[in-house]
C-alpha cells in the first residue's frame, strides 16, 4: 500500500553541471561527460533506494532538460540557431531550437541510461519521456506550421522510444505534460489522443505526469494568479479517465487543487504530490502522512501513489534527498495509520 516514486528529475551534483538551475551548463564534455553522467545516475539510484523508494528512476541525470533531451536526438531539429520563445502561454522565455523539417529519430535517444539503470536495481524502474503536446510548446515551429500535426509526429517518434525503453526493462514509462495544465482545452480535444499515441502497443505501466511545473520563480509567480482553487485539471482529468493511461499525477501538498478532483479519475492510479517542490523546507513524515489520509477521502487505498509535485531537478541536492527521504517515511507511517 502507498508505494512511493519520484516524479522524475533530481538535482545534478556539482561535478557534472551548473546546479540549482534548469537547462544546467555541462561541466565536461565527450567521453568524461558520458562517464560522469553514468555515475551520477548509479549514484542517485542508490540514493533513491536508501531514501526507501519503491519505483526509482534515472533521475534525469543524461539530460540537459526534459524536453531538449528528447530532442537532440531528433532529425529535423536546428539546434546550432536557438530562439527566444515565451513558453507555457509566455509564461517565461526560453531558448528553444527550431523545427526546420520533417522529424525522424536519429536513432535510440535514452538507451544508454535506461539500460545501465536497469542493469543497477531490482526495484520498480520508471522512465521519463516529454509529452506530445509540452514538446510543441517547448521547440519554435519553422515547418509543420499546425501544433497538431507536429504533435502527432513528434508522439510516433516518443512511441518508437518508449517501445524500446520498455523493451530494456523498463517498468513504468511516465510522459511529462506540464502544457496540459496551460492549455486545458486542447489538452482535451487533442492532447490526451496525442499522448495516446505515443503509448500505443506498450504493455508496461504508462504514466502522465501533469503539473504546476517547477519551484523556479516564474512559476510561484504564475501560481499566485491562479486564484483561491486551481481547478485546471478538472478540464483534462475527463478525458484522461476515458484514455488508456494507467497512471496520472497531480499536485497537492500545498497547492490550491481541490482534492475533490481526483474523483474524475476513478479506475486509474494516482501520483499524489505528497512534497513540495517550490520549497527548501523539508515536509515531516507527519505532514507527508496527513496529506494522503487527506487524499483517501477522494481516491481508494490501492490506487494511491507518493509522489512528489514534480521534478527537483533546479533543487539544492541536500533538501531533494531529505525530501524523498521524507516521502518514504511519510508514506510507511500512513501505511501503520490507515491499514
Ligand atoms: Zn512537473
Amino acid at each position: 500500500m502507498f508505494p512511493t516514486a519520484l516524479a522524475g528529475s533530481l538535482p545534478k551534483p556539482v561535478w557534472l553541471a551548473d546546479t540549482e538551475t534548469l537547462w544546467p551548463k555541462w561541466h565536461l564534455a565527450d567521453a568524461p561527460l558520458l562517464q560522469a553522467k553514468a555515475d551520477a545516475t548509479l549514484l542517485w539510484l542508490k540514493l533513491q533506494e536508501d531514501a526507501g523508494l519503491d519505483v526509482v528512476g534515472d533521475g534525469e541525470q543524461a539530460r540537459q532538460h526534459f524536453v531538449h533531451g528528447f530532442l537532440e536526438q531528433v532529425e529535423g531539429i536546428d539546434f546550432a540557431n536557438k530562439v527566444k520563445m515565451g513558453i507555457r502561454n509566455n509564461r517565461y522565455d526560453a531558448m528553444v531550437p527550431q523545427v526546420v523539417a520533417p522529424l525522424r529519430l536519429k536513432g535510440r535517444v535514452h538507451a544508454f541510461e535506461a539500460q545501465l539503470a536497469r542493469a543497477h536495481t531490482r526495484k520498480r524502474l520508471k522512465f521519463t519521456l516529454p509529452g506530445p503536446m509540452t514538446i510543441v510548446d517547448t521547440v519554435a515551429d519553422r515547418y509543420y506550421g499546425d501544433r497538431v500535426k507536429m504533435a502527432m509526429a513528434f508522439a510516433e517518434l516518443l512511441n518508437t522510444e518508449a517501445l524500446a525503453l520498455q523493451a530494456d526493462g523498463v517498468d513504468v514509462i511516465q510522459f511529462d505534460e506540464p502544457a496540459f495544465n496551460v492549455y486545458m482545452a486542447e489538452a482535451a480535444d487533442w492532447g490526451v489522443a496525442a499522448l495516446e499515441r505515443a503509448a500505443r502497443g506498450l504493455s508496461c505501466t504508462t504514466a502522465v505526469h501533469i503539473c504546476y511545473g517547477y519551484g523556479i520563480e516564474a512559476n510561484v509567480a504564475w501560481k499566485q494568479t491562479l486564484g483561491e482553487q486551481w481547478r485546471q485539471y478538472e478540464q483534462v482529468f475527463p478525458a484522461l479517465a476515458k484514455s488508456s493511461i494507467d497512471q496520472v499525477s497531480l499536485e497537492c501538498y500545498h497547492s490550491r487543487v481541490p482534492l475533490e478532483l481526483m474523483e474524475l479519475l476513478s479506475g486509474k492510479d494516482l501520483m499524489v504530490g505528497l512534497i513540495d517542490v517550490a520549497s527548501a523546507e523539508v515536509e515531516t513524515p507527519h505532514q507527508v502522512a496527513d496529506t494522503i489520509g487527506r487524499a483517501l477521502q477522494h481516491v481508494a487505498k490501492e490506487r494511491l501513489i507518493g509522489c512528489t509535485n514534480c521534478g527537483m531537478a533546479p533543487m539544492s541536492r541536500d533538501v531533494a534527498l531529505a525530501k524523498l527521504r521524507a516521502l518514504s517515511e511519510g508514506a510507511a507511517l500512513a501505511r501503520e495509520r490507515y491499514a
